[in-house]
């Protein structure tokens, strides 16, 4: 099942919710700011001794004060045109969420949107990229059944439901 959901990321019972991090792990503004308010301090510690996350992977932590078993950081690429490999890193940033969730037995993964912030990728194209990688892992192999696309606002959440639609339709 894959779920549009408008909201704040750190309100979700969900196995994991993925963290749009930066490559220091130290915490920012957005939704990785969000989600160390919401876990407390001893996430920062734990991003702390993880030491940092190359563009496109991702680190695991526990999800400490959040109602989560764990918290995915991953970091999507910062938007320079688009030639510089953008998809490619932003495709593996999913990619690597499912990998990880298979190995963990993960049944629910909620993702912000990563690298629609600051990183400033552009929503139409990095949706299109989300809903497929997501489609293409859903359900296979024992990883997770149900996908959040968390929203924080009422255009992301649309975006999100026109790709959807049209994905299905296909
Ligand atoms: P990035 O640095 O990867 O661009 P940002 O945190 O700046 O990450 O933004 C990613 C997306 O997360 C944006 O669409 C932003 O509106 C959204 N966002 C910000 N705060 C939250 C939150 N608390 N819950 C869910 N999404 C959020």
């Amino acid at each position: 099942m894959i779920e549009v959901h408008l909201g704040d990321i750190t309100r979700l019972h969900v196995d994991v919710i993925v963290n749009a991090a930066n490559q220091r792990l130290l915490g920012g503004g957005g939704v990785d700011g969000a989600i160390h308010r919401a876990a407390g301090p001893q996430l920062l510690e734990a991003c702390r001794q993880i030491g940092g996350c190359p563009v496109g992977e991702v680190r695991v932590t526990p999800g400490f004060r959040l109602p989560v078993k764990r918290i995915y950081h991953t970091v999507g690429p910062v938007w320079r045109g688009g030639s510089l490999g953008e998809p490619e890193l932003l495709a593996s940033c999913y990619r690597h969420c499912f990998n990880l969730a298979r190995r963990e037995n993960i049944h629910s993964i909620a993702f912000p949107a990563i690298s629609c912030g600051v990183y400033d990728y552009p929503p139409e194209l990095a949706v299109e990229i989300a809903v497929e990688q997501v489609q293409s892992h859903l359900d296979r192999d024992g990883g997770p059944r149900h996908v959040v696309f968390c929203c924080f606002d009422e255009e992301m959440a649309e975006l999100y439901r026109m790709q959807l639609d049209t994905v299905v339709r296909r």
